[in-house]
């Protein structure tokens, strides 16, 4: 199984196999300002799953931090994934990712958000403590 990815005007394109290892809304700062949108909805799939087929050298990274790489088409504009080298993952946007249906485990950094999104899933301020954060809820 895998998916095509490609950015808004189709420069960028890549593939990703397998499953992503989880999905979530990211209420972050950092996702907020890099996207101009008020929830992130993130695939996180191992980072040997994504091969970038077309217009690698198209990409520009933003670093606002080392632990999130964030790419974008330098043709569009378009965000694409972001790189975390520290956990080995790449968080392909949900809206990126072709024939996925977008399956979210929980809400990350509801502490940070935007809007309000009432729903059954589980409500992390920051991360689950798995993921490195100290898994206090919303
Ligand atoms: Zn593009
Ligand atoms: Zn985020």
């Amino acid at each position: 199984m895998s998916h095509h990815i490609q950015c808004a005007c189709g420069a960028v394109q890549g593939e990703v196999s397998g499953e992503p290892a989880v999905q979530v809304y990211c209420h972050c700062s950092d996702c907020r300002d890099w996207l101009g949108a008020p929830v992130h909805a993130a695939t996180v799939w191992p980072e040997n799953q994504l091969t970038i087929t077309k217009g690698a050298d198209n990409l520009t990274t933003y670093a606002r931090t080392e632990n999130s790489l964030r790419k974008s088409c330098k043709t569009c504009g378009a965000a694409v994934y972001v790189v975390h080298p520290n956990m080995g993952v790449v968080d392909i946007l949900a809206s990126r990712v072709e024939g996925l249906k977008f399956q979210p485990a929980m809400h990350v950094f509801y502490g940070e958000r935007m809007i309000d999104l009432p729903d059954a899933l589980p409500k992390f301020l920051n991360l689950p403590a798995e993921m490195g954060g100290d898994g206090a809820m919303g």
